[in-house]
């Protein structure tokens, strides 16, 4: 089953190949689409963005048309160049965006949809999630207020559930959640309505930081938080690199004390955390 991240990664390369290009052919083998398609044309729109909400992958049209795909279990977008031979049978193809350049083609994708905004904003299951870290227009002052609303709203929620709840921020993984909140020096398991206003606007610049580090760098071999000694030389191996992540029993690398570990959440995501760096606070 393709992760978040993985959706997310195929809605960058699809947004770097289609976005600003015109569609000059678009292909269904659904009828539900068909139909759309038939009634409001994809053919002659171009190509606003592509983006990802958890594990949906959004393609929007100008003229106010989206196509949503959720990829299950067996979905996949591929990018060719037109004329590429396809590495699947044309039967498994669902749907295919073509542009001068490009085919993009969505194999065996059980979910297909064309939305407009309101549609969607009205669709049950597509899910609403807070800004996205990543995305140009993300701002810290936005993220602060999502953070106050939560403290407003879910007062007793965990401050690592809430760094996880793609409705609030959108973008957190399980990693950087305890990261983030170790370099803020925030016990994870503290109710997110003990945050001062000086906390939350400490762990969603810790946030940013770290996201827009991590993907500047076009790393493909995983997270850096931590850099420890510059005057190294030899590369540092993935454990080297993260404060707390997977490192329960062993020194924190700011005081010595030992590093926790425990499962949180409905999901019982394992988070991890420095008892002496982050304190927990009622
Ligand atoms: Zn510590």
């Amino acid at each position: 089953m393709p992760e978040g991240d993985t959706i997310y990664r195929s809605a960058r390369a699809l947004h770097r190949v289609l976005a600003g290009h015109v569609v000059t052919a678009f292909d269904t083998g659904l009828a539900t689409l068909a139909r759309v398609n038939d009634d409001t044309p994809v053919k002659g729109r171009t190509i606003d963005k592509v983006e990802s909400r958890g594990k949906w992958l959004l393609v929007y049209f100008t003229g106010d048309l989206i196509l949503v795909t959720h990829m299950l279990m067996s979905g996949s977008w591929h990018i060719y160049r037109t004329g590429e031979r396809w590495r699947m049978p044309r039967s498994k193809m669902r749907a295919v965006i073509s542009t001068a350049e490009w085919q993009a083609v969505a194999f065996n994708v059980p979910i297909a949809e064309l939305h407009t905004a309101r549609s969607l904003e009205r669709s049950e299951q597509v899910p609403r999630l807070g800004p996205d870290i990543l995305s140009g227009d993300f701002t810290i002052e936005a993220g602060i207020k999502r953070i106050a609303n939560c403290a407003r709203e879910t007062p007793e929620a965990e401050v690592g559930v809430t760094l996880l709840n793609q409705r609030i921020i959108a973008g957190l993984g399980n990693v950087y959640k305890s990261e983030v909140a170790f370099s803020a020096r925030i016990h994870p398991f503290r109710a997110i309505r003990t945050l001062s206003r000086s906390e939350i606007e400490r762990v969603v610049e810790i946030a940013y930081r770290y996201m827009k580090a991590n993907v500047a760098d076009g790393k493909s071999d995983g997270i850096v938080t931590y850099t420890g000694n510059r005057r190294t030389t030899h590369a540092m191996d993935r454990e080297e690199r993260l404060w707390v992540y997977k490192r329960e029993g062993q020194e924190c690398r700011r005081c010595g004390a030992t590093v926790l570990m425990r499962k949180q959440g409905t999901q019982a995501r394992v988070t991890f955390w420095c008892p002496e760096c982050q304190p927990f606070i009622t």
